[in-house]
């Protein structure tokens, strides 16, 4: 029966057993498995019993046990026939081809499913790209215009108000844009010779008050020896902001957020790590995943980790999460330095 489920072929298959043995009536027999155990009707621990080893490329994963709940007679092997040794040692055998084929099984649905999922998210990044390319034009447009009603001296106050709310929401559109471009990679790259530490300062500028409106402390530990790395500063820039603002986002109450870097053998590491809300264990596993988010549409695209994450890899760097629930999150990066 090979496309029955392992669990209900494992209960068929030990309730065959007690029947096979020399004394049916007070036979009891059981198959355990990892952490699941299937039992034989009206099972009882036995006083005498034969077992025989499940083992799986080489691992035992679980037993057959089948034995009498009354004692038994000698006979070959205890009360024991030579021929029931043969056969649990011959059912072991087979349930091993069976688990292993079904983990074989398991594991092909299970790639299957990523390879589906990795071809639907290949075709929304390009969609995504597509839409993104078509609704740059429109919306420098929108914001070009805005900008110019907005230096308009004669605006009474109602009317001022509604055009800078125009102009924020298309900034907030042109950044949901350069994300799903980032995500895409319709960004060209352009390698230089960078020093991280400059970069962090630069990029922190910008992000300086709006720590500051939330009540944030914005420390910075940067290692003055650092060596220089090769990286695409605008992407770098990209990595460090798309962190920062998560940070920001995870810390509604205030907190501290620090930006460290040193150097290591022939890495560097970028580490931003807030005092915020953390994450759950479920939310952890998933932060990398395109279109993951746990913000309301206003605040979250579930790109910004994705598109760190692609320029971290592409870079030949890595990049690792800790985090506490109620106590905060670190993203440490490492970076290759530069050849010298
Ligand atoms: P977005 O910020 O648009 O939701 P991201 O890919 O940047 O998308 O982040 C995905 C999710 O990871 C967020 O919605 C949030 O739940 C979680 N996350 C990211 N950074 C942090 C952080 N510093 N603290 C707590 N949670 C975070």
């Amino acid at each position: 029966q090979p496309e029955a489920l392992l669990g209900e072929l494992l209960e068929k298959i030990v309730a065959l057993l007690p029947p096979a043995w020399l004394y049916p009536e007070t036979t009891s027999a059981r198959i355990v498995l990892g952490d699941r155990a299937f039992k034989s009707g009206g099972y009882r621990q036995a006083v005498q019993s034969l077992k025989a080893d499940i083992v799986v490329q080489g691992e035992t994963c679980g037993f057959v046990e089948v034995g009498y709940m009354w004692e038994r007679p000698p006979l070959d092997e205890g009360p024991f026939l030579t021929e029931e040794r043969h056969l649990i040692d011959t059912i072991a055998h087979e349930l091993s081809v069976i688990v292993e084929r079904k983990q074989v099984e398991d594991e092909k649905a299970r790639l299957l499913d990523q390879l589906r999922h990795a071809d639907r998210l290949a075709t929304l990044g390009q969609l995504g790209a597509a839409v993104a390319h078509e609704l740059n034009e429109p919306l420098a447009n929108i914001l070009g215009f805005a900008q110019l009603a907005a230096k308009d001296s004669g605006l009474v106050g109602q009317t001022r108000q509604d055009i800078e709310r125009i102009v924020a929401a298309t900034l907030h559109a042109r950044d949901v844009i350069t994300k799903l471009l980032a995500f895409a990679r319709q960004t060209k790259g352009e390698t230089t010779r960078i020093d991280l530490n400059c970069l962090i300062k630069d990029g922190l500028q910008f992000l300086q008050s709006r720590c500051a409106k939330s009540g944030i402390d914005l420390r910075r530990q940067l290692d003055e020896a650092l060596p220089q790395i090769t990286a695409d500063r605008s992407q770098l820039l990209q990595v460090l902001t798309n962190l920062v603002v998560n940070a920001i986002q995870a810390m509604p109450n205030g907190g501290c957020l620090t930006v460290t870097t040193s150097a290591k053998d022939r890495w560097v590491s970028l580490i931003v790590e807030d005092t915020g809300t953390g994450m759950t264990e479920e939310v952890k596993e998933r932060i990398f995943d395109p279109f993951f988010t746990t913000k309301g549409v206003e605040q979250g695209t579930g790109l910004g980790l994705s598109v760190v994450r692609d320029i971290v890899v592409s870079h030949g760097g890595t990049i690792e999460t800790e985090t506490r629930l109620g106590h905060g999150t670190k993203f440490i990066i490492r970076l290759p330095v530069a050849p010298s």
